[in-house]
């Protein structure tokens, strides 16, 4: 079949401790990213993605087409598809599932709830039942978020915090996860990692998150929307620049490698982990626009709002020393940096400077 074909070539390891991974989501922001990343150093990659319509699916073919320049295939289908799991394992001895495939944001899930439950509960029980059969079993790394802590009010958040008050369905969707891999770690020896990723931000980014949108706006004309808290504070974010969550990602999958051989099948309990990758410096939202203004040379008009009680968290901030220890990860991406980055892919991508091409 030719798409048995295209998916065993792009499975090809080309380094001599590679590893094969299965990356879904990998028509998405951090998928892409992530899948570049261990193309570039031999790993063999496949990815899989339905290409959903929540945000422009231009912009996942385009990343799409960056992939498959790298010889990475990505398979066109929905993590719901028992069928076509069971036939990706048949195909490929996976040694590790990044499992990125999920309903993102915290706001449309006032409109489209059963859309989370679909992809983030259901997928992710079809997906693992998938690697609880194959065999080899793959280790699993997948993204959580910082969204679990929702209104705890310790700063910074710590994995051991309670997580016990999340603020959307968003947030809840990511707290069944975290139960749900675990339950599969300890009934069946599944190998997993969960990931709290903090507001991730950087090129080929996602359209529907602040940053995107403001960028966008400011260089229309348009107005923006600002939310302040209801005792007029400012909401803040610690925004996590896209290259230091790659890093993240890959030592998961490295660390998951090495404490479990090809994954799965090994002597002693399989391990289960959780991880904060945030950046460690919660920066304003009026911050963020200001930086913005800085790097477009536009000046933003601004409508200060009081948050409405849709799931968006007052601030966030991650205590990162776990992962730090564990592994090795350093964020090393200022706001300001990341933002001059993200401009300058901006402008390129949407034809602002004609004649430059854009790569990651
Ligand atoms: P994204 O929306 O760009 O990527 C997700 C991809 O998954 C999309 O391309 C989408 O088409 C695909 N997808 C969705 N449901 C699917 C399904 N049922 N089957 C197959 N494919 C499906 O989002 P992202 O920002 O790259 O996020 C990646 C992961 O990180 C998600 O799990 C998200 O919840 C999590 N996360 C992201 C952030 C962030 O700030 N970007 C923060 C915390 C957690």
């Amino acid at each position: 079949l030719q798409w048995e074909k295209h998916v065993r070539t792009s499975a090809e390891i080309r380094r001599a401790e590679g590893m094969s991974v299965l990356v879904t989501g990998a028509g998405g922001f951090v998928g892409s990213h992530v899948s570049l990343a261990l193309r570039k150093r031999g790993d063999g990659v496949v990815g899989l993605d339905n290409f959903n319509t929540y945000y422009d699916p231009s912009l996942k073919r385009a990343r799409r087409n960056l992939l498959s320049k790298s010889g990475i295939f990505v398979v066109e289908g929905d993590v719901n598809d028992a069928r076509l799991l069971a036939r990706l394992f048949d195909v490929v001895a996976f040694t590790h599932v990044m499992h990125l495939a999920a309903q993102a944001g915290v706001r449309y899930a006032m409109e489209n709830p059963a859309s989370y439950v679909h992809s983030n509960v259901a997928g992710l029980v079809t997906l693992l039942e998938a690697c609880k059969s194959a065999d080899p079993q793959p280790a699993i790394v997948w993204a959580s978020s910082s969204s679990v802590y929702g209104l705890n009010d310790k700063v910074p958040f710590s994995e051991s915090d309670k997580t016990d008050r999340p603020a959307s369905l968003y947030a809840a969707t990511k707290k069944a996860g975290e139960e749900i891999t675990h339950t599969y770690n300890h009934i069946y020896g599944l190998s997993v990692t969960g990931l709290r990723f903090f507001t991730v931000y950087g090129p080929w980014g996602r359209p529907d998150m602040a940053y995107f949108s403001f960028t966008r706006n400011i260089l229309q004309g348009k107005p923006i929307t600002v939310y302040r808290g209801k005792d007029k504070k400012n909401l803040a974010r610690d925004f996590t620049y896209i290259d230091d969550i790659v890093k993240g990602c890959v030592a998961s999958l490295d660390t998951a490698g090495r404490s479990t051989g090809s994954g799965g099948k090994k002597r002693g309990p399989a391990p289960y982990r959780i991880y904060n990758l945030g950046n460690t410096s919660p920066v304003s939202v009026p911050d963020l626009v200001g930086i913005l203004e800085r790097h477009l040379k536009v000046k933003a008009k601004k409508n200060m709002v009081e948050m409405p009680g849709n799931g968006d968290v007052p601030f966030t901030h991650a205590n990162v020393s776990l992962a730090r220890n564990e592994l090795g990860y350093k964020p090393t991406t200022d706001l300001n940096t990341g933002l001059r980055k993200f401009v300058k892919w901006y402008l390129s991508y949407y034809g602002y400077n004609k004649g430059d091409k854009s790569g990651m």
